[in-house]
Order: structure tokens, then sequence, then C-alpha cells
């Protein structure tokens, strides 16, 4: 029998928490100081006020008792372990949601009629589940492969994890190439912490991302993506700016505003172009010097908007036109990529690709789903490589891609109107900045 500790003990700091300070691992915290740091850690995570009541419950719990991980270490890898549950808690109650009282199934092979089931909890999810598998044996039928209908497609499901992570996805409610591997890792920890081989031990630092990840997650379900989200960003907003450079080398950036600034410096080319501009933040666009207003060599979408000219002329044109800001939604785009004469280009707009001329369309085609254009270049680059390393079709498992088809011009266009529709064809001047060693071959 363990001893009984009287509450005076059991309220004295655990010492271990006390090394986490918001400087990383240091001396340890006084007390008073720990439970307030760990109190921040965790106090932005916030869910959307429509996420599901038994999910929102769940995570107001984990996200409660986080802080008594200054009394007892272990509570933040207790916690850790249950996020890993909520996750698919989360996925459940909104998979009830999303069914509004039936679900039906096809089997696509045998073409017989859909089978529809009442489902009001994920109970009735998993009886119907199983009474299709003893149709199945009663009628003799051991091929027969009943799908879930989700919208036009059928996707096997089971009722179990990896169900409902297709059926989320299959449904639009999950989103984003790079976090569609996260979800996988995911699934995976999921597993080992529902089937437990050995003892571990989490951080605070590392509950706490858990809980942030977690937030966004079930926030993303219920259709709201997080601004600034390391998993689930929302559109991110883009400003009006000029760039310019000269013969020396120089670059820069900056709001278009700084035209206005009284400045003669000569021999400078300027270029007006709608971009994300946030230096220092997560959101800076890491390649936003290889501008090409043809070709996707920015981190994040960037518009051609006038130029190249001088400063007076940009000036002219930004107060005769006041071009404003916006948002755009950059994960998940659609990029074609040309192959010709054993160069690969960089990824384009399919708009920008379908207002090409017959010369330019030449070459075989890729079209792919991806959240930045270095991806999907990397992806298309190793399609030429080990022959099982990167997926032809369908999502890629070796990287954060989803390829949509390939073939000629026009067949890799079809591919991507299926995906996006209509695509109304664009022909941007042949704009960029001074030549970039990322990207050597362009047209
Ligand atoms: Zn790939």
């Amino acid at each position: 029998m363990s001893e009984i500790r009287s509450l005076e003990e059991l309220q004295t700091p655990d010492r271990t928490a006390l090394v986490f300070t918001p400087y990383g691992l240091g001396k340890a915290m006084p007390a008073e100081d720990s439970a307030r740091y760990l109190q921040s850690l965790v106090a932005n995570c916030e869910l959307a006020s429509d996420a599901g009541e038994a999910t929102r419950r769940e995570f107001d719990r984990l996200q409660r008792l986080f802080p008594y991980g200054v009394l007892e270490y272990d509570v933040f890898t207790v916690i850790d372990d249950r996020a890993l549950l909520v996750m698919e808690q989360a996925l459940r109650e909104r998979f009830v949601q999303w069914c509004a009282g039936a679900i039906t199934f096809e089997d696509a092979a045998s073409g017989g009629a859909p089978v529809t089931a009442n489902v009001r909890s994920y109970d009735d999810v998993f009886a119907a589940v199983k009474k299709l598998g003893r149709r199945s044996r009663r009628r003799q039928q051991p091929r027969a492969r009943w799908q879930l209908k989700v919208g036009n497609t059928l996707i096997d499901f089971n009722g179990t994890l990896a169900g409902l992570r297709a059926w989320a996805r299959a449904a639009g409610l999950l989103r984003g190439q790079r976090t569609r591997g996260i979800e996988h890792a995911m699934s995976r920890l999921r597993n080992a912490v529902a089937h437990p081989t050995g003892y571990h031990r989490t951080t605070p630092v590392e509950t706490a991302r858990t809980l942030h990840d977690l937030a966004e997650f079930i926030n993303q379900l219920w259709g709201h993506p997080t601004p600034g989200g390391r998993l689930y960003p929302a559109p991110v907003e883009r400003d009006v700016n000029v760039m310019a450079w000269n013969d020396e080398g120089s670059l820069y950036l900056a709001p278009a505003d700084a035209l206005r600034e009284d400045s003669d410096a000569d021999g400078y080319v300027y270029l007006l172009i709608r971009c994300v501009f946030r230096p220092g933040s997560r959101l800076d666009d890491a390649h936003w010097s290889a501008f090409d207003a043809r070709f996707e060599t920015t981190q994040f979408p960037a518009d051609y908007l006038w130029g190249p000219g001088s400063r007076s002329e940009a000036l002219a044109w930004l107060d005769a036109h006041h071009p404003e800001g916006d948002t755009v939604d950059y994960v998940d785009r659609v990029f074609m990529l040309r192959e010709h004469d054993g160069h690969l280009y960089p990824p384009m707009r399919a708009e920008v690709a379908a207002g090409l001329t017959g010369e330019e369309q030449r070459g075989t085609w890729h079209t792919v789903r991806a959240d930045f254009p270095e991806h999907a270049f990397a992806h298309v680059r190793g399609l030429n490589g080990s022959p099982t390393a990167h997926a032809r079709t369908g999502d890629c498992e070796g990287c954060p891609v989803h390829q949509l088809g390939s073939g000629t011009h026009e067949q890799a266009l079809r591919a991507a109107e299926d995906a996006i529709g209509t695509v109304i064809h664009q022909r941007p001047p042949a704009v960029r900045t001074p030549d970039s060693f990322f990207w050597p071959h362009r047209f």
C-alpha cells in the first residue's frame, strides 16, 4: 500500500516543473511564478463556440488541469496522452454531426442498391458498419466492399481513427498537404497511447504545444482555421508593396507608401506587387526576392500589379488605381509544372499555364496540390528519381504533395480544372527580379 500524504504534502510544488522557465531550462523558479508561467502557456488556445459540446468539455478539462503540473510533474504526460484521444473523440462527434441523421454505404463493385443507416450516436455508426459485414457474410459475398459515401466519392470506412481521418479529408474538413503528414504522425502517436509499450514522460513545453495543436485541429474540424496557425492557418493578409533594385545588386521590398518618401536614389527600377510582407514573423516570405510575375517563385502567392518603371511612374500608377491589399489562402494550392528538353521549370498557377502560347505549352506537364511551390517542385523532380519515392497519383507518402495528373498541357490543365473549377487564363508580362540561382530555368 502506498503512503497516504497530507494535503500540505500534496500541495508541495514539484521541483521538476520549476526548472521550465520562459527562457528555457534554467534555475528553478519560485513556485508562484511557475504556476503563472504554466497557465500562460495554454491561456490563448481557445475553441470556437460552435465546436461540439463533448469535445469542448474534454478540451476545457485538459486546459484547466495543465497548471497542476506544478504540483505533480506527471500531470503533463497524462494530459499529453489524453489530448491524442480527444482528437479522436472530436472526429467522432463531428462525424455524427456531419451525418445529419443518416449515413450511406455503396458497394461499387457489385453495383447493388446503396444501404442507408440511421445514426444518432457513434455507437450507431459502429453498429451500421458491423451490420454491413454480417450482411456480406450471410449473402456469401466475401469480395463485397462497402464504402462510405462522402459527397461524390466513396472511401473505405470501418469506424476507426484511420477511417475518420480519411472521411474528414474527403469531406474537406481537414486541409493542407504539410499537415496531412502531421495528422498521420498524430494518429500513430494516438495508437501508441492506446496500446502503450513503455514508460515515457513529456515536458510542459511539449504538452502545451500538443494542446495548441489540438485546439487548431478541433477548430478546423468545425470550420475555423487559425490566424497564424501552425497546422491549419487562416488566410494570410497581403499588402501592396514596392520592390526596387539596381545594377549593383541591391534589392528592396517595402510598403508601397515608401515611394512617397522623398528619395532621389537613382538607378533603381521599381515594381509594384501584392504580396505577404511580414518581416521578422513566421509569415515572413523567405523567397520574396525571387519574385517572378509568371512563376510561383515566392513562398506565398504574390501578384504582379505594375512595372518595371521609375519611381514617379510607379507613384502615378498607384495614385490613379488605388490598389488594395487582400487575404489569400495558401494551403492546398494547385500548381502546374512543365518538363521540357531535360529541364523542369518552376511551378505556375493554372491560370498562367492556361494562358501560355502553343510553343510554351510543349513538353510534359504535372498538376499537383501543395502548400508551397518548393514542395511541388521537389516532388516532381523526385518523380524522375527512384520509382517508388514519390506517388504518381494521389497523396504522396514521400512528401507533402498530392499528384492530380500529368501528361500533355491539355491533360494537366483538365486535371487542374477538375480540382479547382473553370480556369480563366491570365498572361502576366515576363517580369522578374534579377536572376535567382534557385530557379535557373524559366521562360
Ligand atoms: Zn512526393
